[in-house]
């Protein structure tokens, strides 16, 4: 773990911060009605039906399938769910929201009380979770010079509010948050996790007081921050600015601000003179939702292993160190690759491969899909593949230097390994400490003034030398014995 270099915004304030994150969820139909969810390259309005375009006297029907993604995410959080909960109306007005009204959780929502456990710089935090609830996301406008269109296929997608407390105490901290929350979504399946797409969003409450007092600052909420390193610049933005007024004798206000991007600062939005009045009433059309005990224990056995598990498992099972498992488990589809290359090895000593694997492939591999922009699920090294060179490596059919070749050209091809060595007519290494010995020998009787110079206390001067080994021998000498042994002859008593 790196140590923290973090320092505090401001000696004399203290930051407020909690999170409400948007999730939209993986499900294939819409919150309400059959529509489609994939509507990401569709064109404008083509996902649409009579229930999302909100026309008067249709029926929502509940989608299940966004209840149990709902309650998966809750039990993940810790949180509890109660046996009764219902959907109320959420009544405004805008342009993208085609009913006059969304529907929402307001005060029985799906789920309560729980936490996140974040790593902060070494040391475990725990943030609350208010709650967890369900509701549906809104049409989308698109602006134009004079003009406005509006894009109904969004609307009615199903939408996951996570509500945390204010717990958090500085913008790194709320980023930290906000990447373990979103770890956590993309392992248990129910979101893309695409913050760029806008299918995961965040808007933040921030407050300031003066350190050692009790009661909040006035919060203001800033919007549209669409990356986490957006989330933490605009926090610190934000903090920076309320400190500022409150010291020039000014006051907070409750505003709402947005988050500019290309300008790095929060500008006014609206002023909350009011609290909103969302005249929030049980939803008329829609049954109360009811969950057994029963369901929720199923849901509950039947969650995914969690990025904190997998962890642990990786340290104690494959004795991988903490760093190492903490990189391979930040993405969940690079740890199953990972598991996938040592399931189908059918080496004996589990540790020992496991620890080649997650050697090559956090170097290895990444270093190419990385280059070349692509997601290990779609890397054209198969995890066959990675493993046939772990083979190879093992039975010493071919070196390391060798085997990062063999590995670019597998990348490349597609072909396996084994197939490459064969093709190439790459000979085995040569190990053999009597042969290494002649060969050695030769060198050193060749390059005299190399050797002098070795001798005399120059001591890379042995990287030549070795340099000339492996020209004799076109690579195929074993580099981890030719080093020990010519140092040994280097060094040997002068007759
Ligand atoms: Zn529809």
């Amino acid at each position: 773990m790196t140590t923290s270099t973090y320092t505090p915004i401001d000696t004399d304030f203290e930051v407020v911060i909690g999170l409400e994150v948007h999730s939209q969820l993986l499900t294939k139909s819409k919150m309400f009605c059959s529509c489609s969810t994939n509507y990401a390259n569709a064109g404008p309005n083509t996902h649409v039906c009579p229930v999302c375009m909100g026309m008067p006297g249709v029926l929502p029907v509940i989608n299940q399938e966004a209840v149990k993604y709902t309650i998966m995410t809750a039990l993940a959080l810790h949180c509890s769910i109660p046996e009764y909960s219902k959907f109320d109306r959420k009544s405004y007005h805008y342009p993208d929201l085609m009913k006059g009204y969304q529907i929402s959780q307001y005060d029985i929502p799906l789920s309560s009380d729980g936490y996140l456990t974040v790593d902060v710089n070494g040391q475990q935090k725990r943030f609350g979770i208010t709650r967890v609830h369900l509701e549906e996301d809104t049409a989308r406008s698109h602006h134009h010079n004079g003009y406005s269109l509006i894009d109904v296929n969004r609307a009615g997608t199903p939408l996951m509010e996570i509500v945390s407390e204010p717990d958090m105490r500085t913008p790194e901290e709320a980023r930290l948050y906000m990447q373990k929350l979103r770890e956590i979504l993309i392992y248990i399946g129910v979101s893309s996790g695409r913050m760029e797409e806008g299918s995961l969003r965040c808007d933040a409450n921030v407050s300031v007081r003066p350190r050692g007092q009790e009661e909040l600052g006035t919060k203001t909420e800033i919007k549209n921050m669409n990356s986490f390193r957006s989330v933490e610049r605009a926090l610190e933005f934000e903090a920076r600015r309320q400190i500022e007024v409150i010291r020039n004798g000014g006051v907070i206000r409750q505003e709402t601000r947005g988050w500019v991007e290309n300008k790095g600062i929060t500008v006014l939005q609206r002023v909350k003179e009011h609290a909103d009045d969302y005249r929030y009433f049980p939803e008329p059309d829609l049954p109360p939702l009811i969950l057994s005990r029963k369901q929720v224990d199923d849901i509950q056995a039947s969650l995914p292993e969690l990025p904190d598990a997998r962890r642990l498992r990786y340290q104690e099972t494959y004795a991988l160190s903490e760093q190492e498992a903490n990189v391979m488990t930040e993405d969940k589809a690079l740890g199953d690759y990972f598991e996938q290359v040592i399931a189908v090895s059918d080496v004996k000593d589990t540790k020992a491969r496991a620890k080649a694997a997650s050697n090559w492939i956090l170097s290895e591999v990444v270093r190419l899909l990385r280059a070349s922009g692509t997601p290990v699920q779609e890397s054209p090294l198969s995890p066959n593949a990675t493993a046939n060179l772990l083979d190879l490596l093992d039975k010493e059919r071919i070196t390391g230097k060798q085997a990062k070749d063999v590995l670019d050209e597998a990348y490349a091809s597609g072909e396996m390994p084994e197939v490459i060595v064969e093709k190439k007519g790459i000979k085995p290494p040569i190990g053999d400490q009597a042969t290494l010995e002649r060969i050695i020998d030769e060198v050193i009787a060749k390059n005299e003034k190399i050797v002098k110079d070795y001798r005399g206390g120059k001591v890379n001067a042995i990287q030549a030398l070795i340099g000339q080994v492996m020209k004799q021998t076109r690579g195929q000498a074993k580099i981890d014995i030719v080093r020990p042994l010519m140092q040994k002859k280097l060094e040997e008593p002068q007759a």
